[in-house]
């Protein structure tokens, strides 16, 4: 999990009048006291997804697999229709088509494994409205665009579980470990395995930058450290991992920036 591109603007679409319709019939199914469903929520979030996917550079948000878009769900960070961590919360449903809680994420993501999670850290104030105040609330969820997935998220990869690479938390309060192993699917057993794939290629990477290192190969050492920078590019799956590999083995300053 990388931290993402500013948010683009609102796209066109969610500003329609379908879309104010829809918000409007929810607001009054709220009043009438009706428990809404995810399918109560009109889908209007075809243009949303092809938005989207541009923006994340056709990954998901948590476990960074590339996918083509059809794979991908329009991901709601708070949850729109009840929350499991919450008796009685009808879920975030005045934020269903508010542009800044709508990210992509793969159905293992979004589907198998967060679902209607939405757990805040101890001492925080859930809003149960659009009256409260979301800054009162403090995710156990990484947010992608407002936090650095980075400082939350490492991985291990050597003799640990047959060397697969397994992302682990980083911070005290375990936000990054539980994103990691209990809201997102990235450290589902398949997104680890496809993690584990690219370990072949970063060993020669870096085996070749020792070679040349020996035997003053200058041209050949500088291709390869610039190899480096053009695997950890924020458009490329698993760039956390990616990032996290060339700092432990000491090649941290090549590590791109964007
Ligand atoms: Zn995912």
């Amino acid at each position: 999990m990388i931290r993402l591109r500013t948010r683009p603007p609102i796209p066109e679409s969610l500003k329609s009048k379908k879309v104010e319709d829809t918000k409007k019939q929810i607001e009054n199914m709220i009043k009438a006291g009706i428990n809404l469903k995810s399918a109560d929520f009109e889908p209007h979030w075809h243009d949303i997804k092809e938005y989207l996917w541009q923006w994340h550079d056709g990954k998901c948000c948590y476990c960074e697999r590339k996918r083509d878009k059809r794979e991908f769900d329009v991901e709601h960070f708070r949850p729109k229709a009840g929350i499991s961590d919450e008796n009685g919360h009808p879920g975030y449903w005045w934020l269903a088509y508010e542009w800044e809680n709508l990210f992509l994420a793969c159905k293992s993501c979004n589907q198998e494994i967060k679902k209607t999670q939405f757990p805040l850290l101890g001492g925080s104030k859930r809003a149960f409205t659009g009256e409260d105040d979301l800054k009162l609330e403090k995710p156990v969820l990484i947010n992608p665009v407002d936090e650095d997935p980075e400082k939350f998220i490492g991985f291990v990869w050597q003799e640990v579980n047959e060397n697969l690479v397994i992302a682990v938390g980083l911070d005290k309060e375990g936000r990054g470990h539980k994103t990691a192993f209990e809201l997102t699917a990235i450290n589902k057993e398949e997104v680890k395995e496809e993690r584990t794939g690219l370990i072949d290629r970063f060993q020669t990477i870096v085996g070749t930058i020792i070679l040349a290192k020996y035997t003053n190969n200058q041209e050949l050492k500088n291709e390869f450290l610039n190899k480096i920078k053009e695997d950890t590019r924020a458009n490329k799956r698993f760039a956390g991992f990616r990032r996290a590999y060339f700092r432990a083995a000491g090649f941290g300053e090549y590590v791109s920036k964007d």
